[in-house]
């Protein structure tokens, strides 16, 4: 693979400061947004907590972790000569490759060199006069820049429970957010798992493979739905490369860039039959389908909802031997679709064997946690591993991690009291030259289509200031309260809010996260991207340069 054309880097202007720009992490975003600041020519920093590159994919290295989202839909779109030569394993690739294929991206474009790691960022603060940020680091160091872009994504800050006893554990315990890199054997071994979502689900499906015994904590059930994962064989490779133009393409078109889309229909325009024959084929497909690209209406009518959710009930009913297993496995608070659906392969069945264990730990909640294992209610257990797979401080939580003062030493945490806002997701009035690439209210949907589209807008309208000769920037209060206003009519009348969820900003583990508010953008990715396009073509009406 040949090394792309570097385009010379000019000295930071005569500032004294130390970078031009800093990006905090070296997720899918910072690299990303790090390429296309060395083509700005803007000396660049990145700080990254971890000792590689990857982010999400770093961290998250669990058994089991692979991609919700098809592979080719996923990769990064913006780099042809890597799309002709990367080939996926798997239409949804396990977390070891999706390493891999971010590695290969820092390698090809020599990004470490621009890449500290093991550089957790603790605090910023906007200087108003130098019109400069310092970002502070753990290791107490600090280092200047005129721009600052957060790449810390919107689910990296992992959250533990805080059930008594939790350090008296003997055994092993991991969270799957902060997976360890060595190898974790779970041959023979008494295993347990708190939590039933997306990582848990994947995480059970595979420990139930080899664990002498796996005990389930669930609290919630949630509605999972088949992936239907397989290998892609060179050939189908070659014919999904031939077709790159066209998968991008419907990425860009769909309402939350996947490759599925909400069927035009309602529920009940159909009968009964061609809507059983609907949903049937929709189980049978891969990916997302079943929850996005179901009928219209699926989130909005309570009724149609009640079918749909009907339809996956009777499935697990019929995958689930025992039916007082499978009852409890049928979410009985949440209709389908409402709360982000885990895909999974034969999780169902895992519970068919004689090795797993489902404990209703919203019934027989969780005491403490003993040097042994787990005492519950009404039963004691003995574990060697437990897991936590108990979530993240979703979308604003990485935020809150870092100390960020803006202008006349505001912090974002007093900005964002009553709740997270912005501009389309990436700027905040009151913390000028400060870009946020996975921000509050941001498009997520399939995210890597939206982070090659928030870099590139923000790259954009660094380029706009370098020809302005522009150092300041900052979103005014008027265009934030408009966007926000679009925000919050665009959650109205969706089921989803109605739940608990982090897309509704719950988080019971953290202290001051119980109250539903509208956590994330619900509006398609279209529109979002509308509207910033629109504030670029203004302009950049609604931001003030100077
Ligand atoms: P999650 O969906 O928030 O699930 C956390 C689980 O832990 C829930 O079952 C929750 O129960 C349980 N839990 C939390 N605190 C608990 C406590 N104190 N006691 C008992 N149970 C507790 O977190 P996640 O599974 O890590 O997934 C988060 C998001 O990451 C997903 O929705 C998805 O967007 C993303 N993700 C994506 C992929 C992928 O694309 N392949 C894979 C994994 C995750 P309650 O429901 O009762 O709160």
């Amino acid at each position: 693979m040949s090394a792309v054309a570097q385009v010379d880097r000019q000295p930071v202007a005569a500032t004294g400061l130390d970078y031009d720009a800093i990006v905090i992490g070296a997720g899918m975003s910072g690299l990303y947004q790090l390429i296309k600041l060395r083509e700005l020519g803007l000396k660049t920093r990145v700080f990254e907590a971890g000792t590689g590159v990857g982010g999400t994919w770093y961290w998250n290295r669990y058994p089991g972790c692979r991609f919700d989202s098809e592979s080719y839909s996923y990769g990064f779109s913006f780099d042809k000569e890597l799309l002709k030569e990367w080939s996926w394993s798997e239409h949804f690739a396990s977390q070891p490759e999706t390493e891999r294929y971010l590695n290969l991206v820092a390698d090809k474009y020599d990004l470490r060199r621009d890449i500290q790691f093991r550089a957790r960022v603790v605090a910023a603060c906007w200087d108003e006069q130098g019109r400069r940020w310092t970002v502070e680091l753990e290791d107490g160091s600090s280092h200047t820049a005129r721009f600052l872009i957060t790449a810390i994504g919107a689910l990296s800050a992992p959250t533990m429970p805080n059930f008594p006893g939790m350090a008296d554990f003997k055994g092993q315990s991991f969270h799957t957010g902060m997976w360890p890199k060595q190898p974790v054997d779970f041959a023979g071994k008494c295993v347990a798992v708190i939590g039933t979502g997306a990582s848990g689900v994947q995480t059970i499906q595979e420990v139930a493979k080899t664990a002498a015994k796996l005990v389930v904590f669930q609290r919630t059930p949630n509605w999972c739905a088949p992936l239907h994962n397989a290998k892609i064989p060179p050939q189908e490779m070659d014919e999904i490369r031939a077709r790159y133009d066209e998968i991008f393409k419907r990425c860009e078109e769909t309402f939350s860039c996947f490759l599925h889309t909400p069927d035009p229909r309602n529920t009940f325009d159909v009968s009964a039959e061609e809507r059983e024959a609907f949903l049937e084929k929709l189980y049978g497909e891969r990916g997302f389908g079943i929850w996005v690209g179901n009928f219209k209406d699926l989130l909005t009518s309570r009724a149609a909802n009640e079918e749909v959710s009907r339809f996956v009930a009777n499935k697990i009913r019929q995958r689930v031997k025992d039916p007082k297993v499978a009852e409890m496995l049928i979410p009985k608070n949440h209709g389908f679709g409402t709360r982000r659906v885990p895909l999974e392969t034969k999780y169902y069945e895992c519970y068919n064997q004689p090795n797993v264990t489902l404990v209703d730990s919203k019934a027989t909640p969780i005491e403490r946690i003993t040097p042994s294992g787990i005492r519950t209610s009404d039963a004691e257990y003995e574990f060697d591993i437990i897991i936590y797979a108990t979530g993240f401080d979703a979308l604003r939580g990485a935020f809150d991690r870092i100390d960020f003062h803006g202008k006349d030493g505001v912090t974002l945490k007093e900005t964002w009291k009553d709740g997270a806002t912005s501009l389309v997701g990436m700027m905040q009035d009151g913390f000028p030259n400060m870009f946020m690439l996975l921000g509050p209210h941001t498009a997520l949907g399939n995210i890597p289509r939206s982070i090659e589209f928030n870099v590139d807008w923000v790259t954009d309208l660094l380029r706009h200031a370098q020809r302005t000769g522009t150092t300041r920037i900052e979103a005014t209060e008027e265009a934030r309260a408009k966007w926000m206003e679009h925000v919050m009519e665009a959650a109205k009348g969706l089921l989803s809010m109605e739940v608990d969820s982090w897309m509704t900003g719950i988080n019971i583990n953290v202290a001051g996260k119980q109250t539903r508010i509208v956590a994330r953008y619900t509006g398609s990715a279209p529109t979002y991207r509308a509207w910033a396009n629109d504030i670029a073509a203004r302009g950049y009406e609604g931001v003030t340069l100077g």
